[in-house]
């Protein structure tokens, strides 16, 4: 049976992020990895959208980014300096691109096709079936989706689902250095939904539609709200579109598994969406730097969590009050940035506020919403024990 010391089962963006950053303890040991996918992960299938303060290992990958946002409902006019942070976006392609030409340099890393068809563990060591074939690892990082049975009584289960557009306009359209985080200027049907625009030029963005909602809409319905937008509030008639992209997030406060045994899960399958935006690329980022960083000091990589845990029940009590429609998400966004610094809603976004900045964030809140919502949640935790 062949032996990898680290076997990666999925090689996505978090499986990627992980063999990339493992290149400098590779350098310090004699340890092999496998990277394996079904698919050979070429295609442009996404575009990452995530802010940070300071370059990381995946700027070279970066396709534009942003000094400036700006937010907007029907309510609300806001523009916002988000400096020290910039907005950044990396399209799927070339960051597969570039991860692929990192990797191959490295003898100690091989890359391979196939489905992984189980993966368990043995005593002390894991295993991965790989098209049939059986290979044995010390420790294997999955972003493979765990399986898991849902639990509506005790958990929320939304989906963020969303259809973009790169549109190209024949007049100048767009503003290329300020990109617009959220729009609630928008079709609000079934759902919380907005169009954030991404400028590329003046004359090229993408334009995407973004629902937050049990189930996804009829294709026409993106189409229509896409249309709409486009003519009424961009202002124009003549363009046409050069990409397109679709998607689903999975938003819940249901807990994944983030390890057993040997087997370290990474990505959406290892809970680091956030529950309440969906936003998953710089929690990847986190949490795969924590593990090279302990597998530097200690040649183990089980880490702690990555973000308090009083981070959980904030997401669990928004995502609570957006399913439960007590209050909209347009309610909710516009309020928190109206009422404060975006950097402070930024790094609270990302999980990094204190305890103190998070209460004076709270105080600008819809406090008796947040409440009940936060009552109703735990009251449902309690009767499902
Ligand atoms: C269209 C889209 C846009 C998104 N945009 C953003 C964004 O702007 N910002 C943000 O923060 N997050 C965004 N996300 C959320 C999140 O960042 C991405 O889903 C991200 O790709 C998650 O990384 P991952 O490694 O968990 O999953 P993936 O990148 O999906 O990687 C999992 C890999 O496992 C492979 N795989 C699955 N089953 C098997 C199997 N049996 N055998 C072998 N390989 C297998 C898949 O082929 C895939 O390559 C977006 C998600 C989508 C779908």
């Amino acid at each position: 049976m062949k032996h990898f010391d680290y076997i990666i089962a999925g090689g996505g963006c978090s499986g990627r992020s992980l063999a990339v950053r493992m290149l400098s303890y590779l350098k310090t040991s004699n340890k092999q990895v496998l990277l394996v996918d079904k698919v050979s992960k070429k295609e442009n299938d996404k575009t990452w959208c995530f802010w940070e303060k300071h370059p990381d290992v995946f700027e070279p990958a970066v396709y534009r980014k942003w000094n400036h946002l700006s937010f907007f409902s029907p309510a609300v006019n806001e523009q916002l300096n988000i400096c020290p942070y910039q907005y950044k976006m990396i399209r799927a392609a070339d960051f597969y691109a570039h991860t692929e030409q990192q990797l191959s340099e490295n003898n100690q890393v091989s890359i391979i096709q196939g489905n992984v068809e189980k993966i368990y563990t043995e005593k002390e060591q894991a295993f991965v079936v790989i098209d049939g074939e059986t290979f044995s690892t010390d420790y294997v990082f999955s972003s493979i989706p765990q399986i898991q049975e849902k639990r509506p009584d005790r958990y929320q289960y939304l989906l963020q689902h969303f259809e973009g557009w790169t549109i190209e306009t024949k007049l100048p359209v767009f503003d290329p250095d300020r990109a617009i985080l959220m729009d609630f200027n928008t079709v609000q049907q079934g759902g919380t939904s907005f169009i954030y625009v991404l400028p590329l030029s003046a004359n090229l963005a993408l334009v995407e539609y973004t629902v937050f909602s049990e189930n996804e809409l009829p294709a026409e319905r993106y189409t229509a709200a896409l249309k709409q937008y486009i003519r009424e509030q961009l202002n124009c008639q003549d363009y046409c579109i050069k990409e397109q992209e679709k998607g689903v997030i999975p938003m819940s406060d249901h807990p994944l598994k983030q390890q057993e045994n040997r087997i370290i899960y990474l990505g959406t399958a290892g809970g680091f969406t956030k529950g309440s935006t969906g936003y998953t690329f710089r929690f990847i980022q986190k949490h795969t730097a924590a593990i090279v960083e302990q597998l530097l000091k200690s040649g183990n990589p089980h880490i702690s969590a990555i973000s308090p845990k009083r981070f959980d029940t904030y997401d669990a009590t928004l995502l609570h009050l957006l399913s439960s429609r007590r209050l909209s998400g347009e309610e909710i966004f516009s309020t928190m940035f109206k009422k404060n610094n975006p950097v402070q809603i930024l790094k609270f976004l990302d999980n990094e506020t204190t305890l103190m900045e998070e209460i004076q964030i709270f105080r600008t809140l819809q406090k008796k919403a947040f409440a009940l919502a936060l009552l109703n949640r735990s009251l449902k935790l309690i009767k499902t024990s």
